[in-house]
């Protein structure tokens, strides 16, 4: 068993490279993924996302709007009502991008801070996309009551410091290709020092492939390789990161289900 825990499968490319969400699956399945979750960015591609979804229980779905798109418009409304879906079982990814849109930091705060409020309000934990706004970040947190529902940094490349304060937080951290990268120094210190127990993999895809894949766009099937590296890393087996990073998984979000 192994979880792909931050996809965007209505984002794949579905001309050349896979027929049909099915596909994508099915070349996942067979290298032992068992389960999906789909992650929102926007009001208006989320219908389309939760259409292309419905047939595969499972699939898990999320909505939010990305801190990068909330242009696109953001309406509380609408998002609560995403929000009740059985299927949708956390609220985002929302938070913080200071790297690519600092002019909209204000902006970005306080749509952060409506999607807490909503995962408070409808019981489930959050997706966060977090990028040169440690502080910040942390601070909304606090001040928003998150720990009430908890939730996930995803596609983690933060400082050691700051993943042990949303630890504390009853946060869990997520690790995406990135720590494949011969680059990513930092962040292999921050894999082989955090505990497995509070550890998710992810893709990100069609984003950010893991080496030997890098430069090819991603998909599901390639977490393995996520949690292969975080394995080498960690002098662990694949076997005890994979069932680990899985029942961290439905531990955060399919607890009280
Ligand atoms: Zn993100
Ligand atoms: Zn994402």
């Amino acid at each position: 068993m192994l979880v792909d825990s931050h996809c965007h499968l209505d984002k794949l490319d579905y001309t050349d490279l896979h027929t049909d969400v099915a596909d994508v699956l099915q070349k996942a399945q067979a290298r032992g993924v068992t389960h999906f979750l789909s992650v929102g960015v926007s009001m208006d591609a989320f219908p389309a996302m939760m259409a292309q979804i419905a047939p595969f229980d499972n699939v898990f779905a999320s909505c939010g709007v990305h801190p990068l798109d909330i242009d696109s418009g953001f309406d509380l409304a609408r998002l609560t009502e995403y929000a009740s879906d059985p299927k949708v079982i956390a609220i985002g990814e929302t938070g913080l991008d200071y790297h690519y849109q600092p002019e909209q930091a204000e902006a970005q705060r306080e749509i952060f801070r409506q999607h807490i409020r909503l995962a408070k309000a409808v019981k489930k934990p959050l997706i966060i996309h977090t990028r040169q706004a440690r502080e910040d970040t942390l601070q909304i947190l606090r001040e928003e009551g998150a720990e009430e529902v908890g939730g996930v940094l995803h596609c983690f490349t933060e400082s050691l410091e700051m993943a042990k304060e949303a630890i504390e937080l009853g946060f869990y951290i997520s690790i995406s290709g990135i720590v494949t990268f011969n680059k990513a120094a930092e962040l292999k210190h921050v894999v082989s020092e955090l505990p497995l127990e509070r550890l998710l993999v992810e893709t990100d895809s069609p984003y950010l492939a893991p080496m030997p894949y890098r430069g090819k766009q991603n998909q599901p099937a390639y977490v393995k390789e996520v949690a292969e590296y975080i394995a080498l890393l960690k002098g662990e087996s694949y076997e005890t990161v994979a069932q680990t990073t899985s029942d961290n998984f439905f531990r955060l979000f399919c607890a009280n289900k």
